[in-house]
């Protein structure tokens, strides 16, 4: 209980403690609820925003639901996934509540979504399950104990008193069993199993979701996988490993951002591995930094260092200067990490 922060900001700006069922009042007391996910969509955030989309429809709510970037191509097979809004929703829509679900940071909605976070008459609510999240909305709900936002979207179905369709269920499940990287990671618990054991009672076929998410990727994004790879460096300790992708090699091999999906899981899987970094430009001396520890090292504390966040074990940042800066700054951060953090193994 003690990683729990469920909080409330209060008039005065006090945070208060929160519980599921307040959540689900506050959600509850709205008409026309606007959800969004972050930039750079993932399985969590899209199958949680479909999912409390189709709840809350079910419960004759006026729901837009938006995601700020395009949605991944392995994740279009998701039920409702066709009007998901791409960017800012028509502007005729009038949202009385603005949900954001697996949004670390307010900054993650991006851009054309961001207007929202201090629209008079809009509600913000936050429910999320990053350890590094800070209360910033007008109602908070965050458990980083929570393998995924999936797993508080399935438990928040209960308590608003809503029935967990097919459609959702494949939504929920695909929100958890991308989010635990296919129930492998620490973050899987019993809980985790229990939650996705009625979603297959429910009809969700694992085999289908997964082929669908891991069986199906572009050859470009096999390609793009190569060229990291190749790219592979690892410090002097064998505990930190790295690789990096320029846009100039990545628009050379026709990638796009999803494409580049899964491919840190290769680098930490270097045996001796502790910190796995992908450095992917996104613009010129523009660095998208992808984090990853095997262990015990606190990659979202590292993150942090760099004004990103993230998970313990999950973590990221954008960081701009020259490619070989970037990486001695990380990498020296890094590996101060796996030094201090070691004596304890805890994070
Ligand atoms: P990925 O490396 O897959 O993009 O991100 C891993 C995790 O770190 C995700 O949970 C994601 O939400 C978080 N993350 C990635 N980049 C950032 C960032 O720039 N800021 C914050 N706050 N979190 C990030
Ligand atoms: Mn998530």
């Amino acid at each position: 209980m003690s990683l729990l922060m469920r909080s409330r900001k209060g008039s005065r700006g006090i945070e208060m403690i929160v519980d599921l069922r307040e959540l689900a009042d506050a959600i509850k007391r709205c008409e026309r609820p606007l959800l969004t996910g972050h930039i750079m969509p993932d399985g969590d955030c899209i199958g949680s925003v479909l999912a409390l989309a189709l709840l809350l429809e079910g419960q004759g709510k006026q729901v837009m639901a938006v995601s700020p970037d395009p949605v991944p191509l392995v994740y279009r097979f998701l039920p409702g996934i066709e009007r998901l809004a791409v960017g800012a929703p028509p502007a005729v829509f009038e949202p009385d509540a603005f949900i954001m679900l697996d949004c670390s940071d307010p900054e993650r909605v991006g851009p054309d979504l961001v207007k929202y976070l201090d629209k008079p008459g809009v509600t913000v609510i936050n429910v999320d399950h990053h350890v590094s999240t800070r209360p910033y909305a007008h109602y908070n709900y965050i458990d980083p104990g929570a393998a995924a936002v999936g797993e508080i979207v399935y438990d928040l179905s209960f308590v608003l008193g809503a029935s967990i369709t097919h459609e959702v269920a494949t939504c929920l499940y695909t929100a958890i069993f991308t989010d635990t990287g296919s129930f492998r990671y620490d973050n899987t618990t019993s809980g985790t199993h229990r939650r996705v054991a009625r979603l297959i009672d429910q009809g969700v076929s694992p085999a289908e979701v997964n082929t669908a998410i891991y069986e199906e990727r572009r050859l470009e994004s096999i390609r793009l996988l190569h060229a990291a790879l190749g790219s592979v460096e690892l410090n002097p300790s064998g505990q930190v490993a790295w690789a990096s992708l320029t846009t100039e090699r990545e628009a050379a091999l026709g990638a796009t951002d999803e494409d580049g999906e899964g491919i840190i899981n290769y680098v930490r899987m270097i045996n001796g591995v502790e910190v796995a970094a992908l450095f992917r430009e996104t613009k010129p001396s523009v660095f998208k930094v992808s984090l990853r520890s095997k262990r015990y090292v606190d990659v979202s504390a590292l993150a942090q260092e760099f004004g990103g966040g993230g998970h313990p074990r999950a973590a990221g940042c954008t960081i701009s200067g020259a490619l070989d800066e970037v990486v001695e700054a990380v990498i020296r951060a890094a590996e101060t990490r796996v030094a201090e953090d070691s004596d304890g193994r805890r994070a």
